[in-house]
């Protein structure tokens, strides 16, 4: 266009430039059942900071919890690392493009494709000094305890959360690796040997993240799962699982001991939290074997302190994940040994979070696995 027809940007001499956006979209928690898709500020990035566009964001099972009978995880009183308080930004799953980075980072550049290891921790209590930052005695969750969350059009996190994602592995891809970096740390820190026989409770994201870590190891002589819902039950099928039982017909005890030399299984992973499932992977545990829970119960379980006391099996508790788990999950799935696209069932709208995504997760339960929220679309 010539330059002389061209319209001058301000016509008043006096008048300032336009200021630059300063409130975006998010979807914050606000109390149970109140999820509000709203008008937040824009978080500015900070010294050792990288503030991303988030891109993709899974939908967890703690955030539904949270949604139907929480805060539980969201703090009602100002957390003691982010001082914030409910309402918080949800989506503590995703990956997204860095859009700027502050003083002192030099792993990232503004166009990095990233994820976020969304724990928050203090990196000076006990645990954070043995290096367990996943039970930081004041931990919390980026999505679910302040710092905002993947829900948003950005968000700002320490550069310590940050990972790189090769050019093989997609931005959707990428909102699975929390997830699955679950299911990888709980088999890293389980006893679990080569050839051990596994039974795994639930066929859900974490049943799979579980499922696809041993098979990534290519070591488990049995993958055992229990599950009820036909399509969970194709995709344990799917993504490796040996052996699929029905515990509303299958006699879960007898079928394990059946499979596993008239003794039991070595491993279970319990990624349900269903006492009545519990009670039974017990008994199906060989002699010395472990019960790890991965679940987050609702309410405290029972268990017969005899039936591990008798045979000398163990009960553990895992959760999350540490530093390394990311990293290794990553390569797994650059390299191949992780496949997990198929765990997305559905793709929203950031708008769309509530009705398409947490409505959906109840009533249709049985029929998804992951769904993720283009964060960028509304
Ligand atoms: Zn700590």
């Amino acid at each position: 266009m010539p330059a002389t027809t061209q319209e001058p940007l301000h016509k008043e001499a006096n008048q300032p430039p336009p200021t630059e956006k300063t409130t975006m979209k998010a979807v914050r928690f606000h109390g149970q059942k109140d999820l509000r898709f709203e008008e937040v500020q824009i978080p500015k990035c900070g010294k050792g900071q990288v503030k991303l566009k988030p891109a993709w964001v899974g939908i967890c099972g703690s955030d539904l919890h949270e949604y139907l009978g929480g805060p539980n995880i969201c703090p009602t009183s100002p957390h003691p690392i982010t001082g914030e308080s409910v309402p918080v930004t949800f989506g503590h799953e995703f990956s997204g493009v860095v859009e700027e980075v502050g003083e002192g980072v030099e792993d990232f550049k503004v166009g990095s494709r990233v994820i976020v290891q969304p724990i928050i921790y203090d990196g000076t209590c006990g645990a954070c000094e043995s290096g367990l930052i996943n039970c930081c005695y004041s931990n919390g969750f980026v999505g679910l305890s302040g710092w905002g969350g993947g829900l948003s059009e950005h968000v700002v996190v320490p550069q310590s959360s940050v990972y790189n994602i090769p050019d093989n592995v997609s931005l959707e891809v990428g909102a699975l690796v929390e997830p699955l970096a679950v299911g990888w740390h709980a088999v890293n820190i389980s006893p679990f040997k080569p050839n051990d026989s596994v039974l795994v409770l639930g066929g859900g994201p974490i049943g799979l993240a579980v499922i696809q870590a041993l098979v990534a190891r290519d070591s488990a002589s049995k993958i055992i799962v229990s599950e009820v819902s036909a399509r969970r039950k194709e995709f344990a099928k799917q993504f490796g699982a040996t052996h699929i039982l029905d515990p509303t017909k299958d006699d879960i005890i007898a079928r394990c001991k059946e499979l596993c030399d008239d003794q039991g299984v070595d491993v279970v992973f319990d990624c349900a939290g269903v006492q009545a499932a519990l009670t039974q992977a017990i008994l199906a545990t060989r002699a010395r074997g472990t019960i790890v829970n991965i679940a987050v119960w609702e309410k405290p379980a029972s268990i017969n302190v005899n039936d591990l006391v008798f045979k000398e099996r163990k009960y553990m508790g895992v959760a999350t994940y540490v530093k390394g788990d990311f990293k290794e999950v990553i390569e797994a799935i650059s390299e191949g040994r992780m496949k997990p696209e198929s765990m997305i069932t559905k793709k929203i709208k950031l708008n769309e979070v509530e009705e398409q995504g947490f409505k959906i997760l109840v009533e249709d339960k049985g029929n998804q696995v992951k769904i993720l929220v283009d964060a960028t679309a509304f």
